[in-house]
């Protein structure tokens, strides 16, 4: 059985930062995150590319632990998306989106991804999340991210699928957007009545807070000397995140943090080159290893005495 399922965009992105330019690369919300999760569990991918989507793109997902029955291949274009970044790496200003083939997508189930406990939908039009969750049964844990083209452009149908998830997860300008308000804590009040129990907000590279109604967690990006490429952190973030929560399903306070960690590990991984370059040669070791450093970064003791 399937451990964990993601619908979202396989992509052939251009990117420029302040680093260098790359064009038409392997990209998409949902190869970053199953990419990102393949290192915890299996994962299935729904999505659709053109006839033009390149062999060797489709030989880097084979090479990692990812089910493709899911991923269809039709006429026409794959979907396409051109950004750039300026020094400020936190916010991607999007130069161009073509859905292509995204446009007429009618996502099938295959009957194995049905029962899948764990769902992940990644940022992609909310009526196509919509109609993959609604051919899922019961799972038991249902996150969802998305961004300021479906924000602005789909908001009905957004505000549908947030009332029938348990997380979300989403950029700090993304959630400010969402409800119009500026202050962060305020801004999750107002996302968690939608009806999620719980929020993570990302915010690049001052980290990510998570939020329930009771409590708050913190975590920051890993100090990097080398960040090439912000694009698909957020994405990779989540891959590491639901990864370890399909993995182990054990869905406590103390596990969510532990999934912070790791989605934080991953998305510090993703910057460190263009595209998905970094996870050709990234092992598990490297990523406890990091996971450690996370701990030592952020580790202190009690004050032995009251000042
Ligand atoms: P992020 O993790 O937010 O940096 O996600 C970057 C990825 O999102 C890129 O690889 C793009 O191909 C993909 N993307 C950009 N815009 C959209 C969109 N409107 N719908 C789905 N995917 C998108």
């Amino acid at each position: 059985m399937l451990g964990l399922l993601a619908v979202g965009s396989v992509a052939l992105d251009s990117v420029k930062t302040p680093f260098g330019e790359v064009s038409e690369v392997l990209g998409g919300s949902a190869t970053y995150f199953a990419t990102a999760a393949s290192y915890f569990t299996k994962v299935g991918v729904v999505a659709v590319v053109g006839e033009d989507f390149p062999r060797e793109h489709m030989a880097f997902l084979k090479g990692h632990p990812i089910d493709l029955e899911g991923l269809m291949i039709t006429k026409g274009r794959t979907f396409r998306w051109r950004g750039e970044y300026g020094y400020q790496l936190n916010e991607a200003r999007t130069l161009e989106t073509q859905l292509n083939v995204f446009q007429q997508f009618n996502p099938q189930l295959p009957s194995n991804y049905k029962t899948a406990q764990v769902v992940f939908l990644a940022n992609i039009d909310p009526e196509l999340q919509l109609e993959v969750l609604l051919q899922t049964r019961s799972p038991e844990l249902v996150a969802l991210d998305t961004m300021n083209f479906w924000i602005g452009g789909k908001r009905a149908a957004l505000l549908k699928v947030l009332g029938k998830v348990h997380i979300v997860i989403i950029n700090d300008g993304e959630a400010r957007q969402l409800v119009q308000e500026v202050n962060l804590v305020k801004v999750a009040r107002e996302i968690l009545k939608f009806g999620p129990k719980v929020l993570i907000i990302k915010r690049g590279e001052y980290g990510a807070l998570l939020f329930t109604r009771e409590a708050i967690f913190s975590a920051p990006a890993y100090p990097l000397e080398t960040v090439f490429d912000p694009t698909g952190a957020g994405d990779s973030f989540a891959g590491g995140f639901m990864g370890h929560l399909a993995r182990t399903k054990d869905f406590s306070m103390d596990n969510l943090r532990q999934a912070v960690i790791l989605g934080s590990v991953m998305a510090s991984y993703c910057v460190e080159a263009f595209s998905l370059e970094r996870f050709r040669t990234l092992r598990l070791d490297e990523i406890m290893e990091r996971y450690r450093g996370f701990k030592r970064l952020t580790h202190f003791d009690e004050m032995p005495n009251a000042v």
